[in-house]
């Protein structure tokens, strides 16, 4: 977004989502349910193009043959599918179960269930009566704030002005007394309760019989399906370190208040990478993969002013962490300036294998074995397997160290239509300029790479169009379009961010050319039909 262009407004974006497909509310004709979306014809294609780009680009295109530039040394990559349904000493020993929990505070009076860091809230009186009305933090939290405010001293909006603002906006936790909160949409004063804390795993049962012993959960994220499969993925392979592992697939977390579209929802699909290295040379590999990921981002079309790598403090760090980096992304639903996260990229050490290997570790990474937990047992003990890794040549034994890029599928898909939503101006069929919305997506992540017209429906352009069409579509995913007016068929393809147009006119049956547009610039060029193959293939590349 350059700084002239005016900022793109989030509910036009989700408009057009739902109306040409791309996402849409789960079990909308039920009224819909909180947190949860599903991803329409076209949304399908976009996001399979995003996990398959990431995909290409940590497994199937590597190169372990050669040591890439900036890196320690040669590397191999692998990948994995888990089930989503894993052990529950899994999350004893990564620490989800005991720390995988934010703080939330309920409304005794709406029964609203509110994340702690995520409320605000403004100091405002009329006379002697102050109070601090609160919302959810958002592009709307200041309308919200006011409308409370305005409702709890029975003011009309005309009556705004009469409002005695005390303070700018602040966060809900910087306030100690909670008794002059008005909690949004509350009447009463003072009806939220004191923080607590929620663990945000979701629990299920196994098996017939719901009991404490049947109890499981669906996993937080897909990185422990890797930990504790490294000694199978080592000892089936035959790889030697370093090597990375990764996965694709489906995470759950219960959420206390899902929101933003896409970015924060309670179902969702992370792309994790673990890279088990050498402890020695594992702050090169953290700096490589901190700088490849960003670059990956970049090359599929988010622009750089949207987007920054942004180091933790120190104290921000987990105790085992000695760098922790995230990618981030200036949604336009965010305040200006502000980013949201993408992509966690961090050094964990030999943290998540030693704990699998000798149960959960406390601040100083000794083993917490023998705290029992509910039904007397010892609760963090790991699975007592040995995860070292020995190298062969050298003869050297050690727990690798890891490095972990960390990706969410869907917020990497909504940053890819948030940046390729355009509106531009564009000449009619009368040449009249009129608005024109395109989805300026990288061709490589195009739901739809190439859009087959005949120019009318006679004189045999059907026919031939019908054969290109065929003919593509053995490559690639295109379309095939004869109804309505050409220019109205343009603006359609543009809207589903096609990047190439291609029509069947009078001269192609002459000449067996056909023209082609360009999504972005409009322009037309003339291709011959038995070119068209590689010309898609060339640009989607
Ligand atoms: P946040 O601070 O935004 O809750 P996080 O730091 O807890 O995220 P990680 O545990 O590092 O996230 O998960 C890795 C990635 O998984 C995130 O960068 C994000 O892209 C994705 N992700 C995590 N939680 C969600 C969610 N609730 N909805 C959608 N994507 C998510």
């Amino acid at each position: 977004m350059t700084e002239n262009l005016p900022k793109k407004s989030m509910s036009d974006i989700v408009a057009l989502c739902k109306r040409i497909g791309f996402i849409f509310q789960s079990s909308e004709i039920y009224g819909g349910l909180n947190g949860l979306w599903d991803y329409g014809p076209l949304g399908v294609e976009l996001k399979r193009n995003v996990k398959e780009a990431w995909w290409r680009d940590m497994i199937t295109h590597h190169d372990d043959m050669n040591t890439l530039p900036g890196t320690p040394e040669a590397f191999s990559m692998v990948g994995l599918d888990c089930s989503t349904i894993m052990h529950p000493q899994v999350w004893r020993c990564s620490g989800h179960y005991d720390l995988f929990s934010d703080e939330m505070v309920d409304c005794r009076e709406t029964k609203a269930r509110f994340r702690y860091d995520q409320m605000v809230g403004r100091w405002v009186s009329r006379g002697a009566d102050q109070i601090f009305a609160t919302a959810p933090e958002g592009d709307n939290a200041p309308e919200l704030i006011e409308r409370q405010a305005l409702k709890h001293f029975g003011l009309r909006t005309k009556h705004a002005d009469q409002l005695e603002w005390q303070s700018e906006i602040t966060p809900l936790p910087g306030i100690d007394d909670l008794s002059r909160v008005l909690a949004p949409t509350a009447k009463e004063l003072g009806t939220l309760t004191e923080p607590r804390e929620f663990n945000l795993m979701l629990e299920t049962h196994l098996g017939p019989v719901k009991s404490d012993k049947s109890r499981a959960f669906l996993r937080p994220e897909t990185a422990q399906g890797i930990f504790v499969n490294f000694k199978n993925v080592m000892d089936s392979t035959r790889h030697r370190l370093p090597l990375g592992i990764a996965q694709i697939g489906k995470s759950y977390r219960n959420e206390i208040t899902p929101r933003n579209f896409t970015f924060r929802t309670r179902e969702f699909e992370q792309m994790e990478m673990e890279f088990f290295c050498h402890p020695a040379q594992s702050h090169q590999w953290y700096t490589y993969w901190r700088d490849r990921r960003l670059k990956w981002y970049k090359d599929l079309g988010l622009a750089s002013e949207n987007l920054q790598m942004r180091d933790h403090a120190e104290d921000e760090l987990s105790h085992y962490s000695t760098g922790t980096a995230d990618v981030e992304y200036a949604f336009p639903f965010l305040p200006v300036g502000d980013y949201g996260e993408l992509e966690g990229v961090a050094h964990r050490g030999d943290f998540d294998l030693r704990s699998h290997m000798e149960g959960k570790l406390d601040e100083k990474s000794n083993p917490l074995v023998v705290q029992l937990g509910e039904d007397g047992k010892p609760k963090h003990r790991g699975s007592g397997k040995d995860l070292h890794y020995r190298d062969n040549l050298s003869g050297e034994k050690y727990i690798p160290h890891v490095i972990e890029p960390s990706a969410g599928a869907d917020r990497a898909t909504l940053a890819f239509i948030c940046e390729a939503y355009t509106v531009d101006q564009a000449p009619d069929e009368k040449g009249e300029m009129q608005e024109r919305t395109v989805m300026k997506f990288h061709p490589r992540l195009a739901p739809i790479k190439a859009a087959v017209f005949p120019l009318v429906k006679k004189d045999g352009m059907p026919e031939t169009a019908k054969e290109i069409y065929l003919a593509l579509k053995k490559h690639f995913n295109v379309f095939y379009d004869e109804k309505a007016a050409i220019g109205r068929r343009y603006r359609r393809q543009d809207e589903a961010g096609t990047p190439f147009c291609i029509t069947v006119d009078g001269q192609t049956l002459e000449d067996q050319t056909v023209t082609v547009r360009d999504r972005d610039t409009m322009n037309q060029e003339r291709v011959k039909i038995a070119d068209l193959r590689q010309m898609i293939a060339d640009r989607v590349e």
